[in-house]
């Protein structure tokens, strides 16, 4: 909407055409449902413009998994409503209606995440869809925010779990799994449309499935289960690179690592683990077996040598003692994992840990951080000296001025994970494979020249 907007889609405004400004805040989930409505006002006739000044009405989408989400979320509905003063609010922020309501009594509609249907029919009352819809203006892939050559995927929404640090289930509801044929058909058609790289992304990776019992659907005709290793597999035919996400320590992962090894996936497992203490995982209402997490990497890497495995973890939950966090360090010492992120504890309102006893004082976590963060930045690093001297094949997301191409190996996930510099890629296009071999390696990215 203006340089303080995270996403925005210039476009040129007719007179005759109703018109929607769009701020999209969150995750890669509420990414991915932005996108939704983006392709639905769109099909209808609507256009999206860049300024708040140019729209009938800006529709805010919103997070609220911490409490600077939700301070940013707010401070975003309010400069909508100063500068247009017609906003619908929808997201997981919006899940809390009375409180937004409460900050912001004159909105035109506040509805909850993956509410396609409810933010339509708000649209519909107050700005009514022109009546010669364009819809061949929308692309059978969608409107996609992110690059055109990779894109989110989407296979569920809400999750079953009930980790007591976490308030998604109660903003986003039970799982709900989107039938295979549908995620198959989305998929077919971003790669049709140029996407070379497919995330794949929901609440809970692992539990594809579980809701609709595995029930069979069909794509191209063929019979397929709702099944994440099924979708996996399939989404393995489609000849581009298939990264997973938030996939949930459950056994069936184990089914996934052939797949990798066979090359239909990419050899890259996003597992958040949060912790290594037993009693910790157990308060945290996770799978609490940390010899077995331990003995299931080593095994996945005689599998998959080249897996890259990337988790998250939490220091500072409620009672965790000394002894406790030393044995995640200790774990982490043992597991080496590629990427890992760490978060310090923050009690979001409405979660159930935030009863728990002893809150570990904010001093103490952010020293336990600050252990962590130099632990990992270690093996992070040796890892990545490792590399030096290997060739790989990467794909370019940009071309900087001074004629580096900034590019990903199968080991980073945009946004989160490193790069690969190429000083010599000023030929190579946005959205094409390289081979390079990697000259130098620092604590995040590595350098290297095409082969
Ligand atoms: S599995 Fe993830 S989304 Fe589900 S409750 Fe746990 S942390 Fe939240």
């Amino acid at each position: 909407m203006n340089s303080t907007t995270p996403e925005h889609h210039p476009q040129a405004r007719s007179s005759f055409t109703p018109a929607v400004g769009f701020v999209s805040l969150g995750c890669p989930k509420a990414l991915v449902d932005s996108e939704r409505i983006l392709t639905q006002l769109r099909a209808e006739g609507y256009q999206v413009v860049p300024t708040y000044q140019d729209a009938d009405l800006v529709i805010v989408n919103t997070c609220g998994f911490i409490d600077s989400a939700v301070e940013e979320s707010l401070d975003a509905i309010g400069e909508a409503l100063d500068e247009n003063g017609q906003v619908i609010v929808t997201g997981c922020l919006g899940a809390r209606a009375e409180q937004v309501r409460e900050h912001y009594p004159d909105l035109l509609a506040v509805t909850g995440p993956h509410a396609l249907e409810d933010v339509m029919r708000a649209v519909h009352r107050h700005l009514p869809k022109p009546h010669d819809p364009y819809v061949d203006l929308a692309p059978p892939q969608g409107v996609k925010l992110t690059p055109r050559h990779y894109a989110y995927l989407k296979i569920s929404e809400g999750c079953n779990h009930r980790c007591t640090f976490c308030i998604i289930p109660s903003m986003r509801g039970d799982l709900v799994s989107r039938p295979i044929g549908e995620v198959m058909q989305e998929a077919e058609n971003l790669v049709n449309a140029g996407v070379k790289e497919l995330l794949v992304i929901s609440q809970d990776t692992s539990a594809y499935g579980v809701d609709i019992k595995y029930r069979t659907g069909f794509w191209n005709g063929r019979p397929l289960k709702s099944q994440l290793t099924a979708l996996a597999g399939a989404l393995g035919e489609l000849g581009v690179w298939v990264r997973l996400h938030y996939v949930y320590p459950y056994p069936n992962v184990d089914d996934l690592i052939p797949l990798m090894a066979e090359g239909k996936l990419l050899p890259y497992l996003d597992i958040p683990l949060q912790h290594a203490s037993p009693r910790i995982l157990k308060a945290m209402r996770r799978p609490a077996n940390t010899e077995n997490t331990l003995a299931r990497l080593r095994r996945w890497r005689e599998i998959c040598p080249d897996i890259t495995v990337r988790s998250t973890f939490i220091v500072g939950f409620p009672g965790e003692t000394e002894e406790e966090f030393q044995q995640l360090l200790e774990f982490l010492e043992e597991a080496e994992l590629d990427r890992v992120g760490c978060f310090m504890y923050s009690p979001v309102a409405g979660a159930t840990a935030n009863a728990l006893a002893d809150p570990v004082p904010e001093p103490v976590k952010e020293e336990r951080y600050q252990r962590f963060m130099e632990c990992q930045a270690e093996i992070s690093m040796d890892k990545l000296a490792g590399k030096v001297g290997q060739s790989m094949t990467v794909l370019v997301d940009a071309i900087t001025a001074s004629g580096d191409a900034v590019a990903r190996s199968a080991a980073d996930a945009p946004e989160i994970d490193g790069t690969v510099i190429i000083e010599n890629g000023a030929d190579l296009t946005v959205g094409e494979f390289a081979e390079v071999r990697i000259t130098a390696a620092g604590e995040h990215d590595l350098w290297g020249e095409t082969c």
